[in-house]
């Protein structure tokens, strides 16, 4: 293949947004230069004043594949990821079956990925009660980091840990050297609150809401971060729901605790005051919380406190967001939303002042970096891969069904407008999405942690 030179007037690059060619050989960038520089001997492609973004890294994804493909599936996950500008995602280690605690389910769930993919992936592995001997094999087998529950996750294959069993698990953790993902709501505040809502009516949203306290991340935070100062281990806290843990959180880190934070689009666009009786498609955990607390998460994210926006696409059929009877205690929690997490992002972050080398920075770079591909991925530099996104900052359209290109159209966002388009996305080079349209033969690939060293 020879050379192609990408052109336009707002490449985004970690320096700024400026006028570039971006110049790719085969499946990588081979140089950033300015228009007039690109090679003569290039195939350009002139996109104007569409924005060019590094494809998005999305490290909180459950693809659900193999075992509950009904739910997702490489395929039509992977699909909608190209159709929302990212390249890369990291498989979450449940709702699978098996669940991936051990390397001979990862090599199942390998084995489920071949010639489904459209855009690459990674995958984390489970840290679950009595799998401490399977941590470092499953590092050893190229797993990116590991991933915990404080509470029951929903499921039944995959049990959640407590301190005990952390205790047990975390000197194996640290010799990785991999991150820990924490979803952190301890069982005590949850249950305490839960008992109290018997004869509430699980209609209402607000009922969901108080039956999972702030209190329930607040003590899980504390508790990990404390872990976290003992065993010295990378800490990784998934869909930071409270404003209310900022303040620990980036005392934390100005300590020098190798503790990092994520929180999602749904939590930094939607509010409860809004999210009418029987809505169970907002339903996921922790819930989506106030107004106000949505306003504490935008200044996590102004000062540095979050570092990260992922997707935790978590979908599944529309039966089992028990839509007709609308009770938020029995509907499957969980948000999908991998081809409108880049626009939603956008529309939010726009009107709050952020640019685009935010939204590259929050959902590209940074979580690169936490799946330890961040010398491949997340950028437009030179010897990166050639994931690129051509992005129309003020295009605007409608959320509907066929926006959606997961497996059920299932979403709340359905009905919105949101401003930004993905016009194109390039995975290595290769064009994957284009206009509505997925041209070409799925080449995605695993992501290995060697290929850095390479
Ligand atoms: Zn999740």
């Amino acid at each position: 293949m020879g050379l192609r030179a990408y052109i336009s007037r707002r490449v985004v690059t970690a320096q700024g947004v400026r006028p570039a060619a971006v110049v790719v050989e085969g499946e990588r960038i081979r140089a950033v230069v300015p228009p007039s520089e690109a090679p003569p001997d290039a195939i350009r492609e002139d996109f104007g004043e569409l924005a060019l973004l590094p494809g998005l890294v999305d490290s909180h994804v459950h693809i659900n594949e193999p075992g509950r493909t009904e739910w997702e599936g490489f395929e039509t996950a992977t699909r909608a990821a190209a159709a929302g500008g990212i390249t890369m995602l990291v498989d979450m280690p449940l709702n699978c079956v098996p669940a991936t605690t051990d390397v001979a389910a990862l090599e199942v769930k390998r084995r489920a990925a071949v010639g489904k993919c459209r855009v690459d992936w990674g995958a984390w592995g489970g840290v679950v009660q009595g799998n401490e001997s399977h941590i470092e094999p499953l590092a050893k087998a190229g797993v990116l980091g590991f991933k915990c529950f404080l509470v029951h996750p929903g499921i039944d294959e995959f049990t959640m840990v407590c301190e005990e069993d952390l205790r047990r698990s975390l000197p194996h953790l640290a010799r990785t050297g991999l991150p820990l993902l924490v979803h952190a709501e301890l069982p005590g505040p949850v249950d305490a609150a839960t008992q109290q809502l018997q004869n509430a009516d699980w209609t209402s949203y607000s009922t969901y809401l108080r039956s999972r306290p702030d209190e329930a991340e607040l003590a899980a935070i504390r508790l990990m971060i404390s872990l976290c100062r003992e065993f010295g281990f990378r800490l990784h806290i998934v869909h930071l729901a409270t404003g209310q843990a900022l303040e620990m959180l980036g005392s934390a880190k100005a300590e020098g605790l190798p503790i990092t934070v994520e929180t999602c689009p749904h939590y930094l666009h939607f509010e409860a005051e809004t999210i009418g009786d029987g809505a169970t498609q907002c339903k996921c955990a922790p819930p989506i919380r106030s107004r106000a607390n949505r306003q504490q998460l935008w200044q996590g994210l102004r000062d540095g406190t979050i570092d990260m926006v992922v997707t935790d696409h978590s979908p599944c059929p529309a039966s089992m967001k028990r839509a007709a009877e609308g009770g938020f205690q029995r509907a499957w929690g969980g948000i999908a939303s991998l081809s409108v997490a880049l626009p939603v992002m956008w529309t939010e972050a726009g009107q709050r002042g952020f640019k685009l080398p935010d939204i590259a920075r929050w959902m590209a770079e940074q979580p690169a970096r936490l799946a330890g591909c961040n010398a491949n991925k997340g950028q437009i530099a030179p010897g990166y891969d050639a994931d690129i996104v051509v992005f129309d900052p003020e295009a605007e359209f409608l959320v509907a069904e066929d926006r959606l290109h997961h497996r059920h159209a299932v979403s709340p966002y359905l009905g919105e407008r949101l401003r930004g388009v993905v016009k194109k996305t390039y995975s290595r080079g290769n064009l994957v999405y284009d206009d509505g349209e997925f041209p070409g033969v799925n080449m995605g690939q695993e992501f290995h942690p060697c290929h850095q060293l390479a």
